[in-house]
């Protein structure tokens, strides 16, 4: 690991070289309080002070819609694996969604393999940048100890006014640095003003639900009867959105569309959420989440309780964005304030 710095002056030429030799994508304003990634060829097409985008960085890894099979009844061996992938550069990732990454890397590389997920992150750079400030009322980073860089980016960049401090974390981080002879040494008194603004942070990033997150998945356990449940039930409208915009939400659904020759065809898949009807319902009809509360008990308990016990990790990055984007304002921080008061009892 390499420390550097990268004047303000010289961003915007980074950018455009960068965006010379890479297919880039970085936060864009998309008006009111709305940002996406989207491509980019030059900074100001940027904004570096942004909330969550609606969709997270995972669309890169896992599109929303793939093909990964195809056939066709006159070939010899009758079909053939579809894997694409592009390689790109995302810029400006925030900690809690490179959280979100890391988590998806743990279930995409357990067996079975997915090597479409696989080869679409062998080819994604990820250059973090670190939040100075609290996104909004949403989020809740902190509490998930994810509002610091550790791990999972190529190069991560923290604002430090006149200059940006670099942290090379891998060998393509390396090469990019190495590319771009835009940076310089970090020198002593950069790492102090880095040392300043942690401090400063550790001041400002809190954890207001106030609860360790070690403690969640006993306080779920615990409340797994709680009327909690139901109430959520009773106010969520089933649409699918907190799952969707999660950064750690990978379910999927498979099916075959066959062309009219009824000769050929591709199998694909496309985003499922647990929060529809149709989710676990089996052959025969029987479904074995139908109500609304069970749902969305399980959506907490896949993020607090069962990913725990699985891959020892958190599946919540806490980035606010389920809280956010819910029409019947179900909020992931009241609901786990309203359950640790029910569990202190
Ligand atoms: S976004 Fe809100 S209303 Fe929609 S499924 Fe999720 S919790 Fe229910
Ligand atoms: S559960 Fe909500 S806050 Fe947690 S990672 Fe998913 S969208 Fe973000």
């Amino acid at each position: 690991m390499k420390n550097l710095i990268l004047s303000k002056e010289r961003f915007e030429h980074f950018i455009s070289l960068l965006a010379k030799k890479h297919n880039v994508m970085g936060p864009v304003h998309k008006g009111y309080d709305n940002f996406s990634f989207q491509p980019i060829k030059t900074a100001a097409e940027m904004t570096l002070k942004y909330v969550p985008t609606i969709i997270p960085p995972k669309k890169y890894f896992m599109p929303q819609y793939e093909s990964f099979l195809e056939y066709d009844k006159t070939w010899g061996e009758n079909m053939k694996a579809v894997v694409e992938s592009e390689a790109l550069v995302l810029f400006g990732v925030h900690t809690c969604d490179i959280a979100g990454i890391k988590a998806l890397n743990i279930v995409f590389s357990d067996r079975p393999r997915d090597y479409n997920y696989l080869s679409r992150k062998k080819d994604v750079t990820i250059m973090g940048l670190e939040c100075n400030e609290y996104c909004d009322e949403f989020a809740s980073c902190a509490m998930m100890n994810n509002h610091l860089p550790d791990g999972g980016y190529d190069l991560f960049f923290t604002d430090l006014g006149d200059f940006f401090f670099v942290e090379v974390s891998t060998l393509k981080g390396d090469v990019i640095v190495e590319e771009i002879p835009v940076f310089e040494e970090a020198l002593g008194r950069h790492f102090k003003e880095l040392q300043g603004l942690r401090a400063r942070k550790a001041k400002t990033f809190t954890n207001e639900v106030g609860i360790e997150y070690q403690h969640v998945p006993k306080i779920l356990s615990d409340t797994k009867e709680s009327l909690i449940w139901n109430e959520l039930g009773d106010k969520c409208l089933a649409c699918g959105n907190c799952t969707n915009v999660c950064p750690t939400c990978y379910c999927f659904n498979i099916w075959d569309e066959v062309n009219l020759d009824l000769k050929t065809g591709k199998r694909v898949r496309m985003w499922d959420s647990c929060q529809n009807e149709g989710y676990a319902k089996v052959a025969g009809g029987e479904s074995f989440r139908e109500e609304r509360s069970a749902r969305q008990k399980h959506r907490f308990f896949k993020k607090f309780k069962y990913m725990v016990d699985r891959y020892a990790r958190f599946f919540c990055t806490g980035c606010g964005r389920c809280s956010r984007t819910c029409m019947a304002q179900i909020n992931l921080k009241e609901t786990l304030k309203k359950l640790k008061e029910e569990y202190a009892r």
